[in-house]
């Protein structure tokens, strides 16, 4: 397991990105943070949620002054409204701009192997996971909160880019961005009940437990395990090791903030020719 993602600044923008995925030369990965756009308090000041309460236009610049930093065309971003679900979508040229759609599809986990479509899950506490084939030059994000994490939506977006793409889970690079973690996921019964549920004794390393009948668990760790009985190994995945709770002055955290927040993305795009 490799950790730590690589903090870019690149016009006051602050973004995050995978330096195994970047030492491939095949993909652009980000993970937006609070910091470089132009949002107002309290959604201040990179917040890419149109449903957040923020002026659209505010939201459109943020993408543009994002997509110009990491180096994507904004406009053309692919993503979903997500629904703590682990349906896919195989995304084509013909989804390009979807993310700026009114009314978006409902997924929380999308792969694709067209060059030059960024694709994109939301996150603000919940899991972002990246996978790359560089074998077969495909790419996949995933969303995972605790449910996702349960119905480990990483999986379905391996086992659709095997069908799709022919990837070979072996091949696979895979990282997981910032998120909130096991010091701040304090939940009831339900949770560890859904991980026991998922993934048997091998939970239970993952699961602390208090006299208050309160629970700390460990989603991170829950999806790296999904990731190596998906069949990736650990040399190939990376671990952001950041919690957004903890550090709420630089991400967005739902839980820290009320849910009074803006969101986050985490982005991918293969690099290479349009084919014609
Ligand atoms: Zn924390």
């Amino acid at each position: 397991m490799n950790h730590g993602f690589l903090k870019n600044n690149i016009n006051g923008v602050t973004f995050l990105s995978v330096p195994s995925f970047d030492a491939t030369g095949l993909c652009m990965t980000c993970f937006s943070t609070r910091i470089g756009g132009v949002s107002s308090p309290p959604l201040g000041s990179m917040n890419l949620g149109f449903g957040r309460g923020d002026a659209r236009e505010n939201v459109v610049t943020n993408y543009r002054r994002l997509g110009d930093a990491a180096g994507f065309d904004a406009m053309s971003l692919v993503a979903f409204s997500q629904v703590h679900k682990n349906d896919v979508c195989v995304a084509a040229a013909s989804d390009a701009g979807e993310a700026f759609l009114p009314e978006k599809r409902k997924f929380d986990a999308v792969i694709t192997d067209t060059p030059k479509l960024p694709i994109a899950t939301y996150h603000a506490d919940c899991v972002p996971i990246f996978l790359l084939d560089p074998i077969n030059r495909a790419a996949g994000v995933a969303h995972a909160g605790w449910r996702g994490t349960a119905a480990k939506t990483p999986a379905a977006a391996i086992e659709r880019m095997q069908k799709s793409f022919g990837s070979d889970p072996s091949k696979l690079l895979a990282a997981i961005g910032p998120s909130i973690g096991m010091c701040c996921f304090e939940t009831d019964g339900d949770v560890p009940s859904a991980m026991k549920d998922a993934f048997g004794d091998a939970a239970e390393e993952f699961i602390t437990s208090h006299a208050n009948g309160k629970f700390h668990i460990s989603l991170p760790s829950l999806n790296a395990l999904t990731l190596r009985d998906a069949g990736i190994p650990d040399a190939n995945i990376t671990l952001a090791d950041e919690c957004t709770c903890c550090k709420n002055d630089f991400y967005w955290s739902h839980r820290a903030t009320g849910g009074v927040r803006g969101t986050m993305a985490a982005i991918i795009m293969l690099k290479g020719e349009t084919a014609e």
